[in-house]
């Protein structure tokens, strides 16, 4: 049996109402992998509203390597290639588009460069073919930033055509959006050899686009996200020390108010609410916030080792499978 047999290659496409798509794409895919010794298409539909699911079933019942990937809704593009890579079985992953903008011919490269002894190869699209306005430049920005929050120097962040070996989509868990920083993510989080390879890219031949500028709000909150882990992950005591520290500060500011308050009185007898409780009511409880905080740190510093250990184990795997 063809489908039970685990292939050495897959290829993850998310579709979203790309109705007229999937058939051309289903071909060329077949096409370019016709040297390809055992290949699986993992088809993921993400909720389209067209024909889109009842095309691609027709083409897997025809092709016992292509397999089609039901998600109950629209969840997006990120979330329906973390559903593909799960389902995925062969020991290389290949991600792209579903809408004929990248091109299948570019698999073979990026498998032959990722058996080099690299974890993930990104293709970087030499003539893109999409709006300057709103599609190269804020691209350009926001691969700037990218390099500059994570240090992290890839050129095309967000070309989907890449290819993965299964370890290293192992240890990444996508959500939100994070498709689009990616390789960044792989290199900063877990330590990914990346090499990057030009690839063909096509103006979309059918149906639309399926974003507008609303994605460079999104991919900036994500951004700000994977640093702030990417920083204290390493030393979430330091994170809640700070915050602790900074409370103790704020206590022993009203302490200094209320014994002030105290020594400067006229009548002994005479009480202010203010002196008498709020001065000292308040240095009690961010004293205890301070605790409360250091507290947690030493948790989190606790729960890290666990999360740490299996990295590292994680971590050997990936060296064990490049070499
Ligand atoms: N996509 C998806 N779910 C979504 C949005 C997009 O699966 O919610 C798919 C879409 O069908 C296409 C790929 O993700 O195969 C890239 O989307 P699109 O071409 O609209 O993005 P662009 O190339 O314009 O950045
Ligand atoms: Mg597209």
């Amino acid at each position: 049996m063809m489908h039970s047999e685990q292939p050495a290659l897959s290829i993850v496409v998310p579709m979203y109402n790309e109705e007229e798509s999937v058939g051309p794409l289903v071909d060329a895919v077949r096409d370019a992998l016709n040297g390809e010794p055992s290949w699986e298409l993992v088809l993921v539909d993400d909720g389209s509203r067209d024909s889109t699911v009842k095309i691609a079933e027709a083409l897997a019942e025809a092709d016992p390597r292509v397999v089609v990937l039901q998600l109950a809704r629209n969840y997006g593009q990120t979330q329906a290639m973390q559903a593909g890579f799960d389902r995925a079985r062969g020991r290389i992953v290949v991600s792209m588009d579903g809408d004929l903008q990248n091109d299948p011919r570019d698999i073979p490269l990026l498998v032959a460069k990722l058996e080099e002894g690299y974890d993930l190869v990104a293709g970087y699209r030499m003539r893109r073919q999409d709006k300057v306005v709103t599609r190269k430049i804020p691209s350009w920005v926001a691969n700037r930033i990218i390099i500059w929050l994570t240090g992290v120097r890839i050129r095309d962040n967000g070309c989907s055509l890449k290819a993965y070996r299964r370890e290293l989509l192992d240890q990444l868990h996508l959500y939100s959006d994070m498709h689009r920083f990616l390789p960044a993510l792989a290199a900063a989080t877990a330590n990914a050899r990346i090499a990057e390879v030009p690839v063909r890219h096509h103006a979309r031949r059918f149906g639309v686009s399926k974003y507008g500028l609303s994605r460079i709000a999104k991919l900036l909150a994500d951004l700000l996200t994977i640093k702030m882990i990417a920083t204290f992950r390493e030393n979430p005591l330091a994170m809640f020390g700070l915050g602790a520290l900074a409370s103790g500060i704020v206590a022993m500011g009203f302490l200094a108010a209320w014994l002030t308050s105290f020594v400067q009185r006229a009548d002994p007898l005479d009480v202010v609410p203010m002196n008498a409780y709020v001065f000292p009511g308040s240095a009690l409880l961010c004293i205890a916030l301070a605790v409360f905080l250091t507290m947690l740190g030493l948790i989190a510093e606790e729960a890290l080792q666990k999360v740490r250990a299996e990295d590292q184990i994680e971590q050997l795997d990936l060296a064990r499978a490049r070499a």
